[in-house]
C-alpha cells in the first residue's frame, strides 16, 4: 500500500536494491563531484540522502529541485560514503511533482522564528521542530487511548454543541443561524431564540464533563476526548481558544481514587513518548540546549529528556490548599514583597504562586487538594467542613495548571443548593440534577488540557506551537 516511507527505507539494509523515494526536499548541496539532496516525508525527523552525479541530469531540470520542492527518486540503496546516515539513494531518475520558486518559498534551510512560522502555519509542519510535535503529539494522542482502554474505560463521545449555560456564560462561543442583521424579536424587544436553529440559545461546550457524568453512571468509566472552546480574551502561553480536552469520569472513585488515577496516567503517558519518541525528544531537547545556550548556568532548565524522566519516576507531591497558603505566606517572595497578586486563605492562586509551589519549593509536580467552595465549581463535593470541596488540580513545572479535577457532589439536595446558590436555573440543569435523583453514586473526574500536556513534553514555551492550527484572539487564519 503506497510507497515505502523514508522512516523505512533508513531502516532497510542496504543491497543495491532499487527503491523509490518520495518527499520534499530540505536541502540540495552540489560539490565537484556530487549533487546530494535531502528528502524528508515527515515520517520521521531525519532526511534520506539522494547523490547524482555532475552532468547526470539536466540544468534545467536540476535547478528545480530547490528547498520545498517535491520531489519521486528511483535509484538504488547502497551504504552512504559520508558519515550521518547509513545507507542512501544513488538516483537513477527524479520526476519532480512540485516546484517551489526560491524567490516565493518561505521555508529556507535556515532557523526561523516561532513567531514568524506562526504566520505561516500551512507550511511550518514542514520543518524539523513542528513536524517532531506534531509527531509527539500524534504518539500522546494514541497512548491516551491506548491507557484508558487498557484500565476498561469506554470513549464517549460528548457533544460539541451544547444548550446548557452551566460553566460560566461569558466564555462561551454562539452558535446560531439567526441573520445577525435582521434578528427576530419578542414583544419585550428581546431575541427571539425560539426562531434559532435549536429554538433556544446555544454555544459551543466549554467541557464535556456533565454528559461525561451521565455516561459514567451507566458504564462506570468513561473518558471523552474532545474539542473544547474557550472565548477567553487571554493572550498567555497556556490559553487557546479551540483546545482539545480529555475527560475520564468514574463511578465508585473518590478524591483519592482520583488522584492516583491522575498520576498514573499522566506518568504513563509521558512514559510512552520517552519510548516511542527519542529521535524527535532528542531533536527538541537539543533546540531547548541551544536556546539557552546564553543563560547563566543557573538558570538553564533540566534537559528535556531529564525532566521527562524525573516526573515519570518520582511521586507528586500532594497536600491541602490550607497547606500551600501556609508555605506560601512563609515564603521567600510573600517576605519580600515579589508576589504581584496578594497570598492568604480564600484567593484563587494564580500563576506565580502555583509557580512557587512547583518550581522553587517542591521542584515537581504538585497535586493541590480541598480548595476553599467559594473559587470552584458547583458540582464539587461539599468536605465536612462545608468551606472546602473535594477538589484537586495537578501543578506541572513551567505549566501550571494541568489537570483540574473533583470529586462529585452526589448529594442531590446539596447540589440543587449550590446550583441555586450561584444562580443557576435548575430548570436548565434537569436532566444532570436527575443523575442524583435516580441511582446516584460516589464520582469523580478531571480534565486534562491536552495542549498543556503536549507542551510539558515537547518543551514548548507558547501553546500556539503545539497545536497544528491555533485559535486565539484575532487569529483563525488557516
Ligand atoms: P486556567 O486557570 O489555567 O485557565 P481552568 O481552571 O480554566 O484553567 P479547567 O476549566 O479546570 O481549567 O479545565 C481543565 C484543564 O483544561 C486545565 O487544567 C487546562 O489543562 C486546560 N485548559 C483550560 N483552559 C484552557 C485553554 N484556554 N487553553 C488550553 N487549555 C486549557
Ligand atoms: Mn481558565
Amino acid at each position: 500500500m503506497g510507497p515505502l516511507q523514508i522512516k523505512e527505507i533508513l531502516q532497510t539494509a542496504p543491497e543495491n536494491q532499487s527503491v523509490v523515494v518520495k518527499g520534499w526536499v530540505r536541502t540540495k548541496r552540489e560539490s565537484k563531484n556530487a549533487i546530494f539532496v535531502a528528502l524528508n516525508d515527515g515520517s520521521t525527523i531525519h532526511n534520506i540522502q539522494a547523490v547524482a552525479e555532475p552532468g547526470q541530469f539536466a540544468a534545467e531540470l536540476l535547478l528545480t529541485v530547490t528547498t520545498g520542492s517535491c520531489l519521486k527518486v528511483t535509484g538504488e540503496l547502497v551504504e552512504s560514503q559520508g558519515s550521518g546516515q547509513a545507507v542512501e539513494v544513488k538516483i537513477a531518475d527524479i520526476e519532480v511533482y512540485g516546484t517551489a520558486d526560491p524567490e516565493q518559498y518561505p521555508l529556507q534551510p535556515k532557523k526561523h522564528s516561532l513567531e514568524f512560522l506562526r504566520e505561516i502555519a500551512h507550511l511550518r509542519p514542514r520543518t524539523n521542530t513542528f513536524s517532531a510535535i506534531l509527531r509527539i503529539r500524534h504518539a500522546l494522542a494514541f497512548a491516551v487511548h491506548q491507557y484508558f482502554n487498557d484500565k476498561g474505560f469506554f470513549y464517549l463521545h460528548t457533544p460539541v454543541i451544547t444548550a446548557s449555560d452551566a460553566e460560566g456564560a461569558g466564555e462561551m462561543f454562539r452558535v446560531t443561524t439567526l441573520d445577525l442583521n435582521n434578528l427576530p424579536r419578542t414583544e419585550e424587544g428581546a431575541i427571539n431564540y425560539k426562531e434559532d436553529f435549536f429554538g433556544r440559545e446555544a454555544n459551543l461546550t466549554v467541557s464535556g464533563q456533565l454528559e461525561g457524568e451521565l455516561g459514567a453512571m451507566a458504564l462506570s468509566k468513561i473518558y471523552t476526548f474532545g474539542p473544547t472552546f474557550r472565548a477567553e480574551n487571554s493572550n498567555t502561553t497556556r490559553h487557546l481558544a479551540e483546545f482539545w480536552m480529555i475527560e475520564p469520569e468514574m463511578a465508585f472513585f473518590e478524591l483519592e481514587d482520583n488522584m492516583d488515577l491522575a498520576e498514573d496516567f499522566v506518568k504513563s503517558v509521558i512514559s510512552y513518548a520517552l519510548t516511542n519518541c527519542k529521535d524527535d525528544l532528542n531533536f527538541l531537547q537539543n533546540r531547548l540546549t541551544e536556546e539557552e545556550k546564553n543563560k547563566p548556568q543557573n538558570e538553564r532548565s533540566l534537559p528535556l529528556l531529564e525532566k521527562l524522566s524525573f516526573v515519570v519516576d518520582n511521586p507528586f507531591e500532594r497536600l491541602t490548599y490550607t497547606e500551600a497558603i501556609e508555605i506560601l505566606l512563609k515564603s521567600k517572595p510573600q517576605k519580600e514583597g515579589k508576589f504581584q497578586f496578594p497570598v492568604g486563605w480564600g484567593i484563587d492562586l494564580s500563576s506565580e504562586h502555583e509557580r512557587y509551589l512547583v518550581e522553587k519549593h517542591f521542584k515537581k509536580p504538585v497535586i493541590l487538594t480541598n480548595y476553599p467552595r467559594e473559587i470552584k465549581s458547583f458540582y464539587m463535593k461539599l468536605d465536612e467542613d462545608g468551606k472546602t470541596v473535594r477538589a484537586m488540580d495537578v501543578l506541572f513545572p513551567g505549566i501550571g495548571e494541568i489537570i483540574g479535577g473533583s470529586q462529585r457532589e452526589e448529594n442531590y439536595e446539596k447540589l440543587l443548593g449550590r446550583v441555586k446558590e450561584i444562580g443557576i436555573d435548575p430548570e436548565n440543569l434537569w436532566w444532570y440534577l436527575d443523575t442524583r435523583k435516580f441511582g446516584t453514586a460516589p464520582h469523580s473526574g478531571f480534565g486534562l488540557g491536552f495542549e498543556r500536556l503536549v507542551q510539558f513534553v515537547t518543551g514548548m514555551g507558547n501553546i500556539r506551537d503545539v497545536i497544528p492550527f491555533p485559535r486565539y484572539p484575532k487569529s483563525a487564519e488557516f
